[in-house]
């Protein structure tokens, strides 16, 4: 699945009613809709509404999935929310809608009821009573392989095609207290190591200390041509641009990563990761020359 204008290609496009404006988006939001599994009809909603919600891409009980908004603009799926410290988490990131009932409620030993009424059988759906910090308790009915499979295969085409993405997250993690989805049967963590491997980016958040000054810039200084600005502090395929020798960027954090030190630095639109060797600080005036 390669990203071409914005569109997963090869993937259905229906564009949603609520498209915004641009966006440099640097996190996966997932959800799940809290609605019936009826084909279509959380994506119909979704395309077409009073309200102005919109996402990227809706993921059906069968694991069919539709696109709605290119992938560089602006969806309405996170509303109030915050990711480490930043705000308004629509303005950076593309959000994924995966279709699933939401909290039951016991309707009697065998059954349980959904919030909007409908009523399944337990043991068919393999519904499970589960209680989270972040959930609360409930019933909750498990994602279907087919739309996990879907998950995996989508995130993949993103992370492969949007060299900006940095993260996998949750509603329930951006806006806490307000929303629960997806439901803690999700298996956040095994894809999340599907996805990244053992460059979480969750271990890098917790090793990479913040910079103190503002003015901390550093020259490129690489025996050849330029160096490799990486996604994630590693040596494996992971390049996103190569900053040429001699070049002076800005130091955002630093960390040491496999016993190497590293820098995140600012470069030509990115923010990545170089091996702190091949890079000498500078002073104020230099850089403000
Ligand atoms: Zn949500």
């Amino acid at each position: 699945m390669a990203i071409e204008n914005g569109l997963v290609a090869g993937m259905p496009f229906q564009a949603a009613r609520w498209i915004g404006g641009e966006i440099t988006p640097q996190i996966v939001i997932l959800h799940d809709t809290a609605s019936g599994l009826t084909p279509d009809s959380a994506a119909r909603y979704l395309r077409d509404n009073d309200r102005g919600v919109s996402v990227h891409f809706v993921i059906e009980h069968d694991g069919s999935v539709v696109q709605q908004v290119p992938v560089n603009r602006r969806a309405n799926h996170a509303g109030r929310s915050s990711y480490h410290g930043r705000e308004n988490c629509n303005d950076f990131s593309i959000g994924i809608e995966i279709v699933n009932p939401g909290r039951m409620m016991p309707y009697n030993d065998a059954k349980a009821q959904t919030w909007y009424g409908e009523v399944f059988a337990i043991s068919m759906r393999g519904i499970q009573e589960v209680a989270t910090p972040e959930h609360g308790h409930g019933l909750w009915m498990p994602y279907t392989g087919a739309q996990i499979d879907t998950v995996i295969d989508l995130l993949q085409a993103l992370f492969n095609g949007v060299q900006t993405l940095r993260d996998i997250t949750t509603h329930w993690y951006v806006s806490p207290g307000r929303k629960t989805d997806p439901n803690p049967l999700f298996p956040l963590e095994q894809v999340r190591s599907i996805i990244f491997g053992r460059e979480d980016p969750r271990d890098v958040e917790a090793n990479a200390s913040v910079v103190a000054g503002r003015d901390d810039h550093v020259r490129i200084t690489t025996p050849g041509d330029s160096l490799n600005l990486r996604r994630w502090p590693s040596f494996n395929p992971n390049v996103i641009a190569a900053i040429p020798h001699d070049t002076i960027v800005p130091v955002l954090r630093r960390g040491e990563f496999a016993g190497h030190e590293w820098l995140c630095v600012r470069y030509g639109g990115h923010e990545g990761w170089i091996v702190s060797r091949h890079a000498v600080p500078v002073f104020r005036k230099e850089h403000s020359r």
